[in-house]
This record gives structure tokens, C-alpha cells and sequence, in this order.
């Protein structure tokens, strides 16, 4: 059985995150503090850590900081608040696998802590491995998706444009950017088709996808990819 480990402090957050996670057949284990999360770590063995920023006696960035200078390789998921790009960004830096933004689906929390634990295992030789977009798990190996259990049925073209989006993510892409390196050069299409394969895109991996916060409008310019 996987064990998972739980470092925070919001007491709603502990029991929805551990019983759904038990439910899903993991162990788990729920610490709320800093400082007794990094010890939890470094005396037990766990096959992966959701990790909180903000925490009392330490911050999370301050215990995955110390995890990694341990040399405590355990996949590190960070769990950032609404707002905290830059959050994102120095968790990445410091060796967090990924980090998913508060209010977040159960869904979606489940497929990162499954692609994770996969990726841990090294099941990726392919050096690929499935990338987690919102609510889609997906391997741009294969252009297969899925969205929880069910199967997505993506285009090649869908899996293009995200997997440019992908690559260049948290940054801004614009039209003739993506027009050019999914389509090349062709007279007969507008940046009009772009818009459309996002709105595809939205529908299959949005939560909400009229209120989109994975692939987000840059007014006049174009698309910005948050995972
Ligand atoms: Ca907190």
C-alpha cells in the first residue's frame, strides 16, 4: 500500500484530503505542522508528500528545502493558494514535482498524486511520462488522455497545440505562435482556428470551462498554460 503524507494545517483540508485518499487505498498520514512534517519525513519512509506553504513553525518551502539538502528524494506535491504564481514557480526551483492550486478538484488532486507516484516508480522510460492539465492526465507519447477512470478522445492536432502550450507553460503563447508551430505556415487559416482548439481544449480539461484557470486568455496576445 502507497503511503502518502499530508503536511497541513487547515483542519478541512486534513480529514477531506485523508479520507478521500483513503478511500482511493492509500495510507496516510496527516501532520498540521512545519517543523513535525519535516521530522515525520526524515524517520518514515513515504511514497509521496502533499506539502502546504503556509504552515505553523515552518513553511513549507522551508521543509521541502530542507528534505532535498537531506537528500530525501520523495515526490513533492505543494499545495499553493489562489494567486501564488511565484509560489509555483520557487516550489518548482526547489524540487517540488508538482503543486496544485487551492480550491482544487478531488478529481484533479487524484490524478496528480496518481501521475506522480507513477513517474515515481520510473514506469516512464520512455522519458515522457503522463503530464497532469486540470482535470486531464496525459501522455504525449501516445495522445492518449484521461479524465478520471474514462478514457478522452483527444485529436492529434488537440494534443499539438497542448503539448505547445505544455512546453512553454506559465508563460504567454500567442496566435500566430501557435498557428505557425501546430500548422506552419498556411493562408487559409486564421488565428480564428487556434481560438477554437481552445475552447475544445477548455471543455475537456477545465473544471469549469467558462471560468477557465488552466488555459487562461491573454487579452490581444494569446494563451497562458497553468497546470
Ligand atoms: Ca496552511
Amino acid at each position: 500500500m502507497e503511503q502518502i503524507l499530508i503536511i497541513e494545517d487547515e483542519p478541512s483540508m486534513q480529514t477531506g484530503l485523508r479520507d478521500n485518499l483513503e478511500i482511493e487505498g492509500y495510507e496516510v498520514t496527516v501532520v498540521g505542522d512545519g517543523k513535525e512534517g519535516l521530522q515525520t519525513l526524515v524517520e518514515n519512509p513515504f511514497d509521496l508528500v502533499l506539502l502546504d506553504v503556509m504552515l505553523p513553525s515552518m513553511s513549507g518551502f522551508d521543509v521541502l528545502k530542507q528534505v532535498r539538502s537531506r537528500g530525501i528524494k520523495v515526490p513533492v506535491i505543494m499545495l499553493t493558494a489562489k494567486g501564488e504564481e511565484i509560489d509555483k514557480v520557487l516550489g518548482l526551483e526547489l524540487g517540488a514535482d508538482d503543486y496544485i492550486t487551492k480550491p482544487f478538484s478531488l478529481r484533479e488532486l487524484l490524478a496528480r498524486v496518481k501521475a506522480v507516484l507513477r513517474r515515481g516508480q520510473g514506469t516512464t522510460s520512455s522519458g515522457t511520462g503522463d503530464v497532469v492539465i486540470g482535470e486531464l492526465t496525459i501522455d504525449f507519447a501516445t495522445y492518449s488522455a484521461r479524465r478520471g477512470d474514462a478514457t478522452v478522445d483527444m485529436t492529434a492536432k488537440e494534443c499539438e497545440v497542448l503539448k505547445h502550450l505544455w512546453d512553454h507553460r506559465n508563460q504567454t503563447v500567442t496566435r500566430d505562435q501557435l498557428l505557425n508551430q501546430v500548422w506552419g505556415y498556411d493562408e487559409n487559416l486564421s488565428t480564428r482556428t487556434v481560438d477554437n482548439f481552445i475552447l475544445r481544449l477548455r471543455q475537456k480539461l477545465e473544471p469549469d470551462p467558462a471560468r477557465p484557470k488552466h488555459i487562461l486568455t491573454m487579452h490581444g496576445t494569446g494563451y497562458k498554460l497553468i497546470p
